[in-house]
């Protein structure tokens, strides 16, 4: 027995919450949420390092139908994003339809019968639709540096805490010096006794603006709800500014003041401070913001090493420059597989290849959503959707209003599957080039992880948010192919049925 539903979502991020949300307020009963974990939450389940918070205001980094007047504070702190999305989800009614500890193996496009068939941990199943939220920072990417299996030690990846673990009075390496590394690194420092931070790119640190939120707030926002949307459309525009800077060089060169302001400030050391100038343009990595990590890196107990690490032994990690550090524990603040989402190699279109067969390492999308060859799959923060300068729960929400309305025009025309034509993905990836086009992140002197091994920009979407948000307004049929259901039979809501094969 295969179980059959109208829809399956992966992932319980703000991306599936939110679209099973969305789907559930438009009357759909007929979906499940496959999450390979045991809690939902996504990005905010997984990442407890200390001192995780996010860089978006809070106000803002939410959804526009769920404003919450109780934040502690500007950013808030891992938790409380957490407890915001199980309130969600609860509030919402979505948790019936969870099914945990269910990872998506494999996913096929079977023509004939006009649906996914879907392998999971726990079984099979099929759906007519298939919407994959699946993170575009949910895999953690560890570096190929030789012996690192060797390692004697205590391991593990900044997405993968290891809370068992004390680190206090050891020697410890942090591999990395990204957005998550920059958090966690002033709250272990005073617990090391030595702190081997190794620097392969100095970041843009900017002051953080992180307060309180005081008692007044939050009484106004609760009391008059326009209060909270107010400032939220006051963040939303300020930060629309920030893209200047990505797009106009006397901008960037102009806002590289503050970084080095901050940085003289905070660094007296002038070795350290060279250490720590960035040596490509503002914005061309992820800009981040915070006040704790210069005076951290100034401890006497921490040391930064800018020579990469070329082994890694049972007991020590080596330096290009041949030095070897004893440590006891190793963390790695090396990201995620963004441009190479593992999901890829796990979905098959029409023709049997997988996307990442497709792809060939830069992935490719209409809209960010929909892909050619791969009929009623829909991508939520899919390629290009990514961001360097505001709350991507923005773009989430632009996505989902599409799927609905594709979801609408099914229905309204009776059609069973629908497709991108491979001509409107091709005219609007030219347009994503010509717009990236130099830009900071293709121009600006640094290797991201927006940019892929081909040397692509397949995970930033180049501009204003706005437009983006207009682009997918509403579901431009012309665009797409639409077909007849293949099998009417087979594709009641909510039965189980047994398909053939
Ligand atoms: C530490 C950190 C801080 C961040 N801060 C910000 C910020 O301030 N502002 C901002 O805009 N963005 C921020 N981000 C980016 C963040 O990832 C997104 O904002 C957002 O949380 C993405 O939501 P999502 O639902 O798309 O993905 P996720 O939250 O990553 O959720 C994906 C879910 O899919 C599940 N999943 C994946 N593959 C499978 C599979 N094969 N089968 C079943 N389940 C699967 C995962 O377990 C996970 O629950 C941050 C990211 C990190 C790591």
């Amino acid at each position: 027995m295969t179980q059959h539903h109208r829809i399956a979502i992966v992932g319980t991020g703000f991306s599936g919450l939110g679209m099973a949300i969305r789907l559930k307020q438009e009357g759909e009963q007929d979906f499940v949420l496959l999450e390979r974990a045991a809690d939902i939450g996504g990005t905010w389940r997984d990442n407890t390092y200390p001192g995780c918070r996010c860089d978006v205001p809070s106000h803002l980094y939410s959804f526009s139908f769920a404003p919450n007047p109780n934040w502690s504070s500007t950013f808030s702190p891992q938790s409380e994003i957490l407890d915001y999305l199980k309130d969600c989800a609860e509030r919402f009614g979505v948790m019936p339809h969870v099914r945990f500890d269910t990872e998506l193996e494999s996913a096929s496009w079977d023509d004939d019968d006009g649906l996914w068939r879907i392998e999971t941990s726990q079984g099979p199943l099929t759906a007519e639709i298939l919407i994959s939220g699946q993170g575009p920072l949910s895999d953690p990417s560890l570096p190929e540096v030789p012996g690192i299996e060797s390692f004697e030690g205590t391991a593990f990846h900044s997405a993968e805490w290891d809370h068992e673990h004390d680190l206090e009075g050891e020697r410890v390496a942090v591999v990395g010096t990204g957005a998550s590394a920059i958090q966690f690194v002033p709250e272990i420092q005073p617990k090391a006794a030595k702190l081997h931070v190794f620097q392969r790119t100095a970041p843009w640190v900017i002051p953080h603006r992180n307060r309180p939120l005081r008692r007044w707030e939050r009484a106004i926002y609760r009391l008059f709800p326009p209060a909270q949307l107010a400032m939220r459309a006051a963040i939303y525009w300020a930060r629309e500014l920030f893209v200047l800077q990505f797009r106009h060089r006397a901008v960037g060169r102009l806002l590289e003041r503050i970084p080095m302001a901050h940085m003289r400030k905070q660094v007296k050391d002038p070795a350290l401070r060279e250490k720590l100038t960035p040596d490509y343009r503002i914005g061309c990595k992820r800009i981040l913001p915070t006040d704790e990590w210069y005076p951290a890196l100034a401890q006497p107990n921490v040391e930064v090493i800018t020579e990469g690490i070329t082994e890694i032994r049972p007991h020590s990690v080596v330096a290009a420059d041949g030095t070897e550090r004893e440590v006891d524990t190793i963390i790695f603040g090396t990201g995620f597989h963004v441009t190479d989402v593992p999901i890829a190699d796990r979905i098959e279109g029409r023709d049997g290849r997988t996307l990442a067969e497709t792809w060939e390492g830069s992935m490719r999308a209409y809209k960010g959503t929909t892909v050619a060859g791969y009929p009623n799959l829909f991508f939520l923060v899919g390629p290009n959707t990514g961001l360097g300068h505001t709350s991507i729960v923005f773009m989430i929400e632009s996505q989902i209003a599409y799927v609905l309305d594709a979801l609408r025009t099914m229905r309204r025309r009776g059609a069973g599957t629908l497709e991108v034509r491979e001509g409107a993905q091709a005219a609007y990836n030219a347009e994503l080039d010509r717009m990236t086009k130099g830009t900071v992140w293709v121009t600006g002197g640094c290797t991201s992880y927006y940019i892929d091994r081909n040397g692509h920009n397949s995970a930033l979407w180049p501009t204003y948010t706005w437009p983006f948000r207009r682009r997918l307004r509403e579901f431009d049929v012309a665009a797409y192919s639409l077909a007849a259901r293949a099998r009417e039979d087979v594709l009641e809501p909510g039965r189980a049925l047994v398909l053939d094969g």
